[in-house]
């Protein structure tokens, strides 16, 4: 497998500040693709062991909330075969790390329908990520407000609930506890004798 890049410190890709792979290759070719030069399954660098280690060494820094597998096609068969153990690899190392993926495939129609019952790398793909975020991209519902993705059509797909259910349950985003810092330090509960008034 080939990848086009690695970001570090990506806040555009799922919640929180995330490492973002982006992997080569992808045949839908979706009008308006925002990196078609990733449809060449050589495009870029070749993904080894050692990008694996840059990895999983970058997502050791504490501010990291997550990990992001994107295209290309992640779900692509050749890709599947290599990212299945790499992601095995993240997980065993970050049990509770947030793993999302961006695909073109439609979750319940094509990869539950077509790939599961072929493949063994989709079941342990599927194991691993938290939040699918599935379908082509269609220029024509293109919206610039939608959260982590392009178009309308695409979902954010809760994979472990959808599993279990065995139908398609959406992500909900997490309640965000707002806490509103005051200038005076008094007010968040520092003792006068540090806070020196
Ligand atoms: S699935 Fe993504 S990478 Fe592939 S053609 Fe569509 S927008 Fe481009």
């Amino acid at each position: 497998m080939y990848y086009a890049d690695i970001k570090k410190w990506d806040v555009a890709n799922g919640p929180g500040v995330r490492v973002s792979l982006f992997v080569s290759g992808c045949t839908h070719r979706c009008k308006g693709c925002f990196n078609e030069e990733a449809w060449d399954f050589h495009y870029g660098n070749p993904f080894t062991g050692e990008t694996e280690d840059e990895i999983l060494k970058e997502l050791e820094k504490s501010y990291y909330h997550g990990f992001t597998l994107l295209g290309g096609e992640p779900f692509e068969h050749e890709n599947q075969k290599v990212l299945a153990p790499f992601l095995k690899r993240v997980r065993e190392k970050f049990p509770g790390i947030s793993i999302w993926c961006y695909s073109g495939y439609v979750f319940d129609k094509e990869i539950l329908a077509d790939m599961l019952p072929k493949w063994e790398e989709t079941k342990e793909m599927l194991r691993y990520i938290d939040v699918l975020v599935d379908g082509r991209f269609v220029e024509e519902l293109k919206q610039v407000n939608l959260l982590f993705r392009g178009s309308a059509n695409q979902r954010l797909i809760d994979v472990k609930k959808s599993m279990e259910k065995g139908s398609v349950v959406l992500w909900e985003q997490p309640e965000y506890v707002h806490v509103e810092v005051k200038e005076n330090p008094n007010a968040v509960g520092i003792p006068p004798e540090v806070s020196g008034k």
